[in-house]
Parts: C-alpha cells; structure tokens; sequence
C-alpha cells in the first residue's frame, strides 16, 4: 500500500495505490484536504497505468508528412540533441524552445527550467500554467506582495462567516472540496457564488450574481460603491493596513448600483445584498477561479475582487482573506520553480540581478550566461516556425487542444522545424511530433508537489514504470548530456528537490526547510519553510503584507469592455471551462472508460429560449463559430445560462475543440489569453448527421 496523491487538479486528495492482480486499485486516504473524498476522476486515475494506448516505445518520423516509426532510445535521443544543437547553430540559441505543464511534479519543472537556462541557454521556456492561473497570481503580487493560492489552509473555509466565490464550478472540477463550503453554510455562513451559471455550486450559495461575463470590475466596484456608501469599510484597517484607497475610492464613486446593474445585468437589490453579507459579516473571504482570471484584463479584475477584501478589511487575519482557487495539480509548484518565462527557483526573477545572482551560483554557472526572461506561452506559440523558435520539447502539455486560437496554433506547430513531445499517450501534440518520447506516469514515479493552499505534498512510486518507458527526469538529464552537460543535471527526484532548496532559499516560496522526510510525516508542509526546524506557514499576512513596507496595495482599476463585444454577426458570449468527468484538454480522462461513458463527447450548452429562437432541439449537432474558427458540437439546454451566453467544455480536440473559437487576446501584464469571453453565432448543422465528427 502506498501513500500518495491524485494526478489530477489542484485539491491533490490524498489515496491509496495497491497492487492488485497484474493492477493498481485506487482506494481514498484521509488527508487534510479531502478527508477521505474522491471524485470519479481521483477514483479511476489508475485505469490508465495498463492502458492499450500506453506508448512504450520512442516513436520518431523520418519526414514531414511521413508516419511515426519505433525507434530505440538512443536512436531517439541522438535525433533530438541533433535537432537542437543544429537549430542553434544556424539559428541562434532562442531558435530553440521549451514548453512545459502545471501538471509537472516541483522537481520536474525546476529541472525544465534549469535545462532552458544551462543547457540550451534560451530565453524561450514557458508553461501551460499561463494559461491557468497567472492573472491571480500577478494580481496577488501587485496587492499583497506574494502569490500563493490559498494564504490559509482549505479548512479555514468552513469556519469563516462569509464567502464571496467567482468564476468557480468547484462542485463539478473538484467536488471534494465542497465539504467545506457545505460546512461553513450549515454553521449559519453565508456563501455568495458569482457566475454567468446557475452550475451546482452556484446553487448551494445563499445568493447567486449571474454577472454578464467579462463585467466582473464594474461588479467589484458596485460592491465597494455600496459599501462606502452605507458604512461598511473598515477605515480602521483601511489606515493601518493599506496604501492607496483615496484614489480607488474616487475611482468607485463613479459605480453607482444603476450604472453597475446596466454594465453587469445584475439587479441593485443583488448587489446591495451581496455588498451587505460581505460588509456585515465579522469574517469573511474572497475566492476567485478561472471566470474573473482568463480574460485580457484579468489582473485587474482580480485586483478589484482583493480591492474589496481589503477595504473591508477582510484580509491579514484569521478567517479571512483573498485566495486563489488553483486549478492544476502542480498549478502553484509549477509557477514558483523556473518554467515560467520570467522566473528562476524559489519564485525568484529572471530580470533581478541578485536573484540571478543566487540561483546561478547554486547551478554553478555564470550568472551572465543566464538568458533574459523570454517570451509568454502564447506568444512563444505564435512565434513558431522561421524567423522564431524553429525546435520546440514539450513537456507535459497537449498544445493544440489547450490553447486558444487552436487553428492558428496548430499552423505553427506544423511550421517547426523539430516537434519534440514527450507524453504518456499520443496527445493530439504528440501524433504532430517530429519525436515522441514515452514518459511515466504519477504512480510510476516520486516527486512533490504543491497543491492550491501552499502545501507541499509528496508523491510516492507505487509501481514501476513498464518496460521502455522513462520518467520526465531521466530525459531531461539525458537530453543534457548529449548536449555535454550532463554532471550539472541529477535525475533522482529527492537528490533534484535537494537542488531545489538550495536554489529557492531566501526567496519568497523557499522550501530550504522541506524534505521528503518532513512531508511524510507532517501530511505535508507549508512554504515558506526557510529552516528545518521552521514549522512552515499555513496562514500568510497576519503582521503584515509581503510588500517592502508590510501595506497591502490598493489598485484604482477601472472597468473595460473585452477584447471581443457580440456584434451582428457574432451575436452570443461564448465562455469556457471544465466538466466533472474530464479534465484539461482530456488525453488522460477520455481514454479512461467510466469517465468516457459519463461525457462522452463535446457539448455546447444554451438557453432554451435561445436554443428555439434558433430552431435548436436538445441532442441537435449545432456549429459554433467565431472570427477564428468553428467547432460542431451537440447542443444540450439548460435554464441554468443566461441567454446572451452559450457554454462549451475544452475537453475535447478535432472537429469539436472549442479552443478554435476562442480569443488570443492577453492580458497586458499576466499574458493570459481571454478564454471567458469571445463573440460566436451558433446555427443548427445541417449537413447529414455525423456524430463521429464530433466524438472523442
Ligand atoms: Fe483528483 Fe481533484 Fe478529483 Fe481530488 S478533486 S480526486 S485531486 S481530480
């Protein structure tokens, strides 16, 4: 029996792996996040460990245009550091690119990040967590000084008197987790959801804001409007807390409720409610998830959401607080260890000289050598192919289902010149690879990770991986022998975590005080932890901010329209996220049969009223398209959505990917594409039926 964690998202509940006749079986442990729950995505995880679709051999193409062959290791290595040392030979050092995944262990992306940096000397690494949680994680820099997901731990939910949650379908992505949100209303509190959904979280809560989606700024500040109006800051905290509320609070003195009901489309009566259980309450927290965070202005609208948490003084005590519901099973590890474009271990920058300073000496390598911060995931993506990064290894990452503008992404994964991918399965990525390498999976292989609340967890092997199989590591220290620096990379995982702590000690996430030993015993540890004795830090900011001055920032943002507005001929809001059954861009889930059978193929969900305004039954293949791209889904109504909006999960790839429709616009500092909002029609298919089109 062996302890460990769930593959999937960030709640990283706690279960068992037994072997069992030729298996795995999955049993649920009691941990402090899930107490002992599962959902059906933890419950099957290993039904994927024999799976007939297992690559266990590298495969590799020996033309473009040509098929995938079996080819031995070393045949498959020597291709691959041929392909990169001839690209930077003719194309320079950035001709070369790295992608890797927020599903990565901590060790895994620190070795990315250290392999991008040494080996290859490129500036051109970044992760499929931009596309996650990087507008929460910048706004909670901006306004608190640090980013960590959660500052207390996800017990702390059920004993605080209010909750205000936006954008999340925590029922439906990680139902575990409800029993604390259950917890806390049966204790008298009051939960508050906002989204365009009445989604089975949004019907637990006391009150439902079925915003406009992409209006969430012009909401926070509503809420703030009212709440100076009738009393309910915290002037007190205001004074000795924060920097900056005279010029937010001029700022939202233009939010009056009638202006913010016409920009939102929620009733006064809402928000003045809402505004009032939030003010009235003597704790209460402020949560957001992907709705309010993957929209080209999401830093701002998350720091609206911190702007009210802090005017009311509802942050740096107990009970109270802004967090981040994460998504990703390593979403928090992966940004803080070096993947990111613009960061070095231990949630250090690339762009600060003694951080570059410290972490070069731990590599021991020359701190000039160090390639300046490179591009954004997808504005690495889109500069793909000559002229751009020509060679690109993925890691961790099925591209061409998750990121937006799909269409346009997959022309310049075709332009590369050398597609490295090494997966599990062959993604719809890897069936474009140029080489594929056959990667372990979770239960293969040891390594941490740190789940949405800070807490860094340890993943134990439970099996070994099937023959000709390797682990993320031992590629990534091959690859950088081949390329003559191969005594610089271990591919042990507690020998690479030892690395680790070095290399993030003194900074903000330093994990200098963490060792395998620690977590095992202590069901995980809290960072900071910068000293073995030190107990680590389960709840953040109750001294002070981690600002230089200890204040926490207020921001006087202002409310914009999206990128893309409905127009004539894109009438409807197109807006985007996960199903229970599913999860990411579904390599994994929809190969797995129980979690197939539940949804077994892409939908898009409508109004009724709307669905019959455009002559649409329940089950009808329907086209949703946008200015970038179609998708053929099948329909399926619901009351439960505003009728100017339509739903699509991401799930899917083919004929059915929703990410061909949706909008590369960024964020100007996050760079995170909006993928709540962007403008569609939707029309009945009226081709003959083809659901084959359509399903996975
Ligand atoms: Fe796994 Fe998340 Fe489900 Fe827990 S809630 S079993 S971590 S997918």
């Amino acid at each position: 029996m062996t302890a460990t964690h769930c593959p999937y998202c960030a709640l990283q509940c706690g279960m068992e792996l037994a072997p069992h006749v030729g298996s795995i079986t999955v049993a649920p442990r009691m941990f402090p996040t899930n107490n002992g729950g599962l959902c059906q995505k933890g419950w099957t995880s290993a039904d994927l460990l024999d799976h007939p679709d297992r690559i266990t051999t590298p495969l590799v193409r020996d033309a473009k245009g040509g098929p995938l062959r079996p080819a031995s290791w070393e045949e498959a290595l020597a291709r691959v550091s041929a392909g990169l040392l001839s690209t930077q030979q003719h194309h320079g050092q950035q001709a070369v690119g790295v992608f890797g995944g927020g599903g990565l262990t901590n060790e895994k992306a620190y070795l990315l990040g250290k392999f991008a940096r040494v080996a290859l000397r490129t500036p051109n690494i970044d992760y499929n967590g931009r596309f996650c949680m990087s507008s929460a994680a910048a706004a909670s820099i901006r306004a608190l000084g640090m980013d960590r997901g959660l500052p207390f731990p996800l017990a702390d939910i059920a004993h605080t008197d209010a909750i205000l949650l936006i954008g999340s379908n925590a029922a439906a992505t990680m139902p575990p987790v409800m029993q604390y949100f259950d917890a806390q209303l049966q204790r008298g509190g009051r939960l508050i959801v906002v989204d365009p959904r009445a989604t089975p979280t949004a019907k637990k809560a006391t009150l439902h804001i079925q915003l406009t989606p992409g209006s969430d700024i012009a909401l926070a500040h509503g809420l703030l409007h009212i709440a100076l109006r009738d009393g309910l800051v915290d002037e007190a905290f205001i004074a000795g807390r924060t920097s900056g509320f005279a010029e937010l609070r001029r700022v939202v003195g233009a939010y009056w409720p009638e202006r913010v009901e016409r920009l939102t489309g929620v009733p006064v009566r809402q928000l003045e409610q809402a505004a009032h259980i939030l003010g009235e309450a003597s704790t209460a927290m402020v949560l957001t998830a992907r709705g309010p965070e993957q929209q080209s202005k999401g830093v701002d609208t998350v720091l609206s959401y911190i702007n009210l948490a802090l005017a009311l003084g509802k942050a740096g005590r107990p009970l109270c607080g802004y967090g981040c519901l994460t998504g990703q099973g390593n979403g928090q590890g992966g940004r803080e260890h070096g993947q990111k474009a613009d960061q070095l271990p231990g949630y250090r920058s690339l762009a600060n000289p003694a951080h570059r300073a410290h972490v070069a000496r731990v590599w021991g390598t020359d701190p000039e050598l160090l390639p300046p911060p490179g591009r954004s995931a997808y504005e690495l993506l889109d500069a793909l192919g000559p002229g751009g990064v020509r060679a690109l290894l993925v890691f961790g990452s099925n591209i061409v289902v998750s990121a937006p503008n799909a269409g346009h992404i997959r022309q310049r994964l075709e332009s590369l010149d050398m597609l490295v991918v090494a997966d599990m399965v062959l993604s719809e990525t890897a069936a474009m690879a140029d080489v594929v390498l056959p990667t372990a999976q979770w239960a293969e292989e040891t390594g941490t990770m740190t789940n949405l609340e800070g807490r860094v967890l340890l993943r134990q092997a439970a099996c070994r991986p099937p023959e000709g199989v390797r682990t993320d590591t031992e590629i990534i220290a091959a690859l950088a022998a081949a390329l003559g620096c191969g005594d610089m990379f271990p591919h042990e995982p507690e020998a690479i975590f030892h690395e680790l702590r070095a290399a993030s000690a003194g900074g903000v996430a330093d994990y200098s005080g963490i060792t395998y030993q620690r977590i095992a015993a202590e069901d995980g540890v809290f960072w900071p932890c910068p000293a073995p004795d030190h107990p680590g830090t389960p709840r953040l900011f109750f001294d002070r901010f981690a600002t230089d001055d200890g204040l926490a920032r207020f921001h006087a943002v202002e409310h914009r329209p999206a990128a893309e507005e409905p127009s004539a001929a894109f009438p409807l809001i197109l807006t985007t996220g996960r199903v229970m059954a599913q999860y990411q861009s579904g390599a994994q889930t929809r190969r797995i049969a129980a979690l197939a059978k539940a949804e077994p193929q892409p939908f898009v969900e409508l109004h009724p009223a709307l669905a019959a305004s455009l002559g649409i039954a329940s089950g009808d293949l329907v086209v949703v398209a946008s200015s970038r791209g179609r998708a053929t889904l099948r329909a399926r109504l619901s009351p439960d959505i505003r009728m100017d909006t339509v739903f699509a999960p991401f799930h899917w790839g083919g004929a059915g990917s929703i990410n061909l429709l949706t909008s590369p616009a960024l964020d100007p500092i996050s760079r995170m594409p909006e993928f709540k909002v962007c403008a569609v029609r939707v029309e009945k298919l009226t081709l003959p039926d083809d659901s084959s089109s359509v399903s996975a």
